[in-house]
């Protein structure tokens, strides 16, 4: 049995979820003495970070970008501890994303951003003072990067001053565009085609804020959210070995049902002491790390016995979730080369519309993987196309198998007659198709009504923070998606990071960090 040592410092770690937020929680852990146990409900690491086989395909499920890619991104230190970019090749395409629209010319978000707004003054010379007031912005913030070395929990009043110094020159662009979305932005656009351009890249996430699109522009331009050829499951394998190096176990096909607690010695509140899995076996630990899903978390696992109005709210439509998806992948015997290579996908109208899960879709994005040829073999191609979906249908089509799988199939099949009127032929030319449902992601990650990212970046929340902690719980923390607005990866290795080093700090330790 764990327990604290003679010095009243804790030893021993629990982390629930092998996702990308454990698997660095642990790396950060062990490189600081604690012994970190991970215990991951699937067979293998990454969460919905991961990819899978299919007739010699490899379907990703994660990563167009990664902040901290280059060296100019504080996150790259971090990847670097955790030995996620370790034999990685990073390619920074020169187009982000590509929106086509039917009888005028695509919008293309170049990476270069000089190229990007010569392009939309192409476009829309009408707009001119809106796009270079844009392009301004998006330089502005290639030059702010985000302090990521120290929790916020431990910033001191020093800290927050130099921060907010730092961010002195973006206080205007900030304040411009903090409460714009993509569709009010489209709105004041004056061009027809660039306002009918952004109005589809509002598509269904209209609350998007351009704050969040100018740093993902801003980071392209800096070159420090390129993608990693081979995708996610390289990258993953890279920490769970950084993880595995440093001394840490994980436990696969290990599903935690409850966290175990007790009364603190002192009468304040209670404390989580180890983990209870779905085979009835008990695991003590002197600190509970949960990253997995937040509400299975705090209403399953601890019975919903540490929540307050702040904890609750999220959970009961004080915030959205980002919709789950319906993730369609086809295997092409094609080198598809005559396809612009875009990391973040080409998104093209569809006429006539094409009925798909039950809604007339005249637009459909799809990411043709022609930049990375590991995930497919010679000469052919991965497409992959994302389609947002209702939760309640697709669960309670799986209660019918049968029902469940013809859905599926009619799924690719619709997808596959949308494809064909960008790509004319291509159905003859495929090799595999795979559909995931909203329900495979929640039956593979846990993650809350199939909600692939966990809360949604809208303006409201934009750069705000979520507690990590529980109310009268000690001995535990949460970290990831479930805790970042946004989500993303690099949150998921901040807040791990972020939780040990704040662990440091309780216990009197400085906290150190290594590179392999
Ligand atoms: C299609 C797609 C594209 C994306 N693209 C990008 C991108 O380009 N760039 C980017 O930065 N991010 C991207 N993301 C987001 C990013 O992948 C996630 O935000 C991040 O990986 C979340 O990591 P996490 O560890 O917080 O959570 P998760 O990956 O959800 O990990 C949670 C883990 O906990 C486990 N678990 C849950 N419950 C239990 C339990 N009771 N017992 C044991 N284990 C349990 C799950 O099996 C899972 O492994 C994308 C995500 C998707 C799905």
């Amino acid at each position: 049995m764990a327990s604290a040592n003679r010095h009243g410092r804790r030893e021993s770690v629990a982390i629930i979820g092998g996702g990308v937020a454990g698997l660095c929680a642990g790396c950060y852990a062990q490189m600081n003495g604690y012994k970190a146990t991970i215990f991951e409900m699937h067979s293998l690491p990454g969460g919905v970070c991961t990819a899978w086989q299919r007739n010699g395909y490899t379907i990703d499920s994660c990563v167009h970008w990664l902040l901290g890619s280059g060296p100019a991104s504080g996150f790259h230190k971090l990847w670097k501890e955790v030995g996620a970019l370790r034999g990685l090749t990073i390619v920074d395409l020169d187009e982000f994303m590509r929106i086509e629209l039917k009888g005028s010319p695509a919008l293309v978000f170049y990476r270069d951003v000089d190229r990007f707004e010569r392009h939309l003054l192409e476009l829309g010379p009408e707009d001119g003072k809106t796009i270079r007031e844009l392009a301004n912005a998006i330089r502005r913030f290639t030059r702010f990067d985000m302090p990521v070395d120290k929790a916020p929990e431990l910033s001191s009043v020093w800290d927050k001053l130099v921060t907010g110094a730092c961010m002195m020159p973006l206080g205007p662009a900030f304040i411009k565009w903090r409460k714009v979305t993509v569709a009010d932005f489209a709105k004041r656009l004056k061009s027809s085609v660039l306002r009918d351009a952004f109005g589809a890249l509002a598509g269904e996430a209209a609350g998007f804020p351009m704050l969040g699109l100018i740093m993902m522009l801003a980071w392209q331009e800096a070159k420090i959210a390129g993608y990693p050829l081979g995708g996610s499951l390289p990258f993953v394998r890279n920490i769970e070995k950084r993880f595995h190096d440093l001394g840490g176990q994980i436990r696969y096909s290990a599903r935690v049902e409850k966290i175990l607690v007790e009364a603190r010695p002192d009468g304040r509140g209670d404390r989580a002491i180890g983990v209870r899995l779905a085979d009835g076996s008990e695991h003590r630990a002197d600190v509970v790390i949960s990253a997995a899903d937040g509400r299975s978390t705090i209403f399953d696992l601890l019975g919903g016995r540490f929540v307050d109005e702040e904890v609750r709210k999220p959970y009961e439509g004080g915030m959205e979730t980002f919709p789950p998806l319906l993730y369609v992948s086809l295997g092409i015997a094609d080198p598809l080369d005559n396809v612009p290579q875009a990391s973040s996908g080409i998104s093209f109208p569809l006429n006539p519309s094409v009925e798909i899960d039950g809604k007339a879709r005249d637009r459909l994005s799809m990411n043709v993987y022609n930049f990375d040829r590991a995930l497919a073999p010679a000469g052919k191609t991965v497409v992959i196309v994302m389609i947002t979906a209702g939760y309640d249908r697709w669960k309670t089509l799986s209660a019918d198998p049968a029902r469940y799988r013809a859905e599926k199939g009619l799924v690719g099949e619709r997808v596959l007659d949308a494809l064909e009127q960008r790509l004319p032929g291509i159905r003859s030319k495929v090799e595999m198709i795979d559909v995931a449902t909203p329900t495979t992601w929640e039956r593979y990650t846990g993650n809350w009504r199939g909600s692939y990212e966990g809360w949604l970046m809208t303006g409201a929340f934009f750069g705000s923070g979520m507690k990590k902690t529980l109310p009268g719980l000690g001995n535990f923390r949460m970290v990831g998606e479930w805790v970042s607005p946004g989500g993303g990866l690099p949150p998921a290795v901040s807040t791990g990071r972020d939780a040990i080093q704040i662990l440091c700090r309780e216990d009197g330790k400085r906290f150190v960090t290594s590179e392999p």
